[in-house]
């Protein structure tokens, strides 16, 4: 695979992504895709995506978990519903994660994506240790199935994400580097966190956004715009993964799947912008 070969997120029936059609007519070669429903997690729905993929000369990278029930209305609804932090659902997400992992082995990826949600604050507490059990049972699971685990950035800070990731000692955990998330949520400055864990980040979004306005920060959402419209700043974004040497896919996510005509349209100028930029970069 060449050098921060461009990618789309794609989804199959479930999240926000791009369905793998826009991704063959918009000629990239890896894709992320969300995990479909459960139903549809079979190994003849794995054999067909697989088989379409081939034919379109398309590699899976990551497969992002979902699960029933998340909602991201606004930043308290995501830390109320997101990921494996909600205490009443964690068990049954931690069992359905394991099925996606599943899934991923039968799509041939070795790691699995994934929104662990608002990892709480106090590393001493009874729930932040229960979530550090819980995310080592599930990095067990995808040890056997020859995979990593790569958790998305924005809900914490990077020094809170990376106290994490040495608490919860495994070798397979890793970070999704999301720059947007990062403004959206009002977690940092997106290229001082990328710094900050660039060793861990084995899987990247190239997504944009502006910050909420002073004051909101945090509470209130950030916009998320096309991608160059917004305050990551790509050539910095882009430079600042070479110098961490991060090489792999460059994935592009534009989470407007209410209006499918310019989501297209968008990520079609997001893939000429890349392409721009990592002539210009890496020449
Ligand atoms: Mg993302």
């Amino acid at each position: 695979m060449q050098p921060w070969a461009i990618g789309v997120f794609t989804s199959v029936d479930a999240g926000l992504g791009v369905r793998l059609d826009v991704a063959k007519e918009l000629g990239v070669p890896t894709v992320q895709i969300h995990a479909p429903h459960k139903e549809t997690r079979t190994a003849a729905a794995a054999k067909e995506f697989l088989g379409r993929c081939r034919d379109a000369g398309i590699t899976v990278t990551c497969v992002f978990s979902g699960f029933e029930g998340e909602s991201y209305a606004d930043i308290a609804t995501t830390a109320r519903t997101v990921g494996l932090v909600p205490r009443d659902t964690r068990a049954a997400r931690l069992a359905e994660a394991t099925e996606i992992s599943d899934f991923a082995k039968l799509l041939g990826c070795d790691s699995q994506g994934m929104h662990i949600g608002f990892v709480p604050p106090d590393r001493s507490s009874a729930d932040y240790k229960d979530l550090v059990n819980c995310t080592r049972d599930l990095l067990d699971h995808l040890t056997g199935n020859g995979q990593r685990l790569h958790l998305e950035t924005g809900q914490e800070s990077a020094d809170h994400l990376l106290e994490f990731i040495h608490d919860v000692k495994r070798d397979n955990l890793f970070i999704n580097f999301d720059p947007a998330n990062m403004i959206l949520y009002g977690s940092g400055e997106p290229i001082e966190a990328l710094r900050k864990v660039g060793k861990y980040v084995r899987s990247v979004h190239c997504k944009d956004a502006k910050w909420a306005p002073e004051g909101q920060r945090g509470t209130g959402w950030g916009t998320e715009v096309a991608l160059g419209d917004g305050d990551v700043g790509m050539e910095a974004y882009l430079r600042t993964l070479k110098e961490i040497g991060y090489m792999g896919p460059l994935t592009i996510e534009r989470e407007i799947a209410h209006d499918r005509e310019r989501q297209k349209a968008d990520i079609g100028k997001a893939v000429n912008l890349l392409a721009e930029l990592r002539k210009k970069i890496l020449g």
